[in-house]
This record gives structure tokens, sequence and C-alpha cells, in this order.
């Protein structure tokens, strides 16, 4: 691949990512099927090419419009949550943003669908991932505070974007047994929240402090 070419052997090289896998392990991250995820997902080209030697530190990189592509640990702890040790067969991801997370997501899920507000992060981002050989992402240009209805339930539904409250029809659209991961709360104080839904209802706890984009309402 050209842009693979151009960005060097050094940043892309099995070393530096087993850097990053040694940090996830160390930092708690112990399911197998998500380092394995992580492994495999060429981190450097979900971002733009300026930034490529910094795609396998553990940190947050801008993406433009705005937005970023999440922390590998974050991206890992949220996935990690989000499966609790079995395989997924059908998961919805709200944010899709560079498509870093839904990659990883692929990897460890039969089928994944994904929304996206900003048209041409849409357009970019499902070209990215066509072109790196996902086959099983289904993207939407849509308001992911509506979810997906046409292809619930989903046995786990995963925002990458915060709100207030998680939203009714995310609720709604998860199987029983399933599970939500998202950023809940105000600017400065999210909290990662896992709600199970079970035969009785749902079941909620939080996990740990993040700091996220903003989930916004319509599409642009
Ligand atoms: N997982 C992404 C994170 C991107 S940041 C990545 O790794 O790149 C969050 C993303 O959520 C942005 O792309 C933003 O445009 C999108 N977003 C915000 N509100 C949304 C909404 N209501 N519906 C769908 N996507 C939304």
């Amino acid at each position: 691949m050209r842009r693979e070419l151009k960005t060097g052997i050094g940043m892309t090289s099995a070393r530096t990512r087993e850097r990053l896998l040694k940090r996830l392990r160390d930092s708690g991250i112990r399911d197998s099927g998500v380092l394995d995820a992580i492994r495999q997902v060429p981190r450097h080209l979900f971002v733009e090419e300026a930034l490529a030697s910094r795609a396998y530190e553990d940190i947050a990189l801008p993406i433009g419009h705005g937005q970023t592509i999440s922390q590998p640990y974050v991206v890992a702890l949220m996935t990690q949550a989000l499966c609790a040790g079995e395989r997924l067969r059908r998961v919805l991801e709200i944010g899709t943003g560079c498509g870093y997370q839904t990659a990883v997501l692929a990897c460890i899920a039969d089928e994944v669908f994904t929304v996206e507000r900003i048209a041409s992060l849409y357009r970019q981002t499902r070209n990215r991932l066509f072109d790196l050989r996902y086959r099983n992402v289904q993207f939407l240009h849509g308001d992911g505070f509506a979810g997906w209805t046409d292809h619930a339930p989903y046995d786990g539904i995963l925002a990458t974007a915060a709100a207030e409250t998680v939203p009714e029809p995310l609720l709604e659209q998860i199987g029983v047994g399933g599970r939500v991961v998202m950023p809940v709360g105000q600017d400065s104080t999210q909290r990662l929240v896992i709600v199970q839904r079970t035969a009785e209802g749902y079941e909620r706890r939080e996990i740990e402090s993040v700091k996220f984009v903003r989930l916004m309402s319509g599409t642009s």
C-alpha cells in the first residue's frame, strides 16, 4: 500500500506495536481477543500522515472536524467491557470517526454497524475500511441518538462520544444479555458507563473517568 511505504518501517514495526501491547497489558487489559485486535489493526493508517509516527503511542490524536481518534487504552477498555470475554455477533457503534475503533470491533464481532453524523468523515472512513478489506462493517450517515433500528437487537452498543444520559433508543435496541458501553456526563466529569440488559431490566455500573467529545444532535 502506497501510504504504508511512505510512512516508513520504524513506526509500523512489530516492535513498536508490541510496546503498545505491553503498555495495555500493564494497564490491565487482559482480553486476548481485544489485544490481538489491537495488534492487527494498523492505527498509523487511520491518522494523517504527519501524525503516523505517533500512532502507536497510547494517546488520542486529532482526526479533523474537531474530533479525535481515541487513545488505544480507552479503545481496548471499552471493547473489553463490551464483549466481556465472549464473541459478539452484532455490534452497533455510534461515532465512526476515523474508523479505528470500528476496525477493532470488526476483528472481534461477526458484524459491525456504525453511525456517523458528519458526512465527509462517514465517506472517508467507509472508503478507508473498504480499502483495508474490512468486509463485515456497514456504515450509516445519521444521528446516533436514534441508534440504527434496522439491524436491532444488538449484542453490544458502543458510543465513542459522550451524552448526559444513555439515549433511550440505544437501551431499546440492545438484546437481552447485551450491553451498552458509553461515556456519560458533563464535559469535565464523564464516566465510562456499562448498562447490561437482563430479562428483568437494566443494570448499570461505572468503570472509569474518561474524556470524550460530545454526542451532537442531527447530521452535518
Ligand atoms: N471512534 C472514533 C472516535 C471519533 S470522535 C475514532 O476512533 O476515530 C467521536 C465521533 O462521534 C466523531 O466522529 C463525531 O462526529 C461522532 N458523533 C458525534 N455525535 C454523533 C451522533 N449523534 N451520531 C453519530 N456520530 C456522532
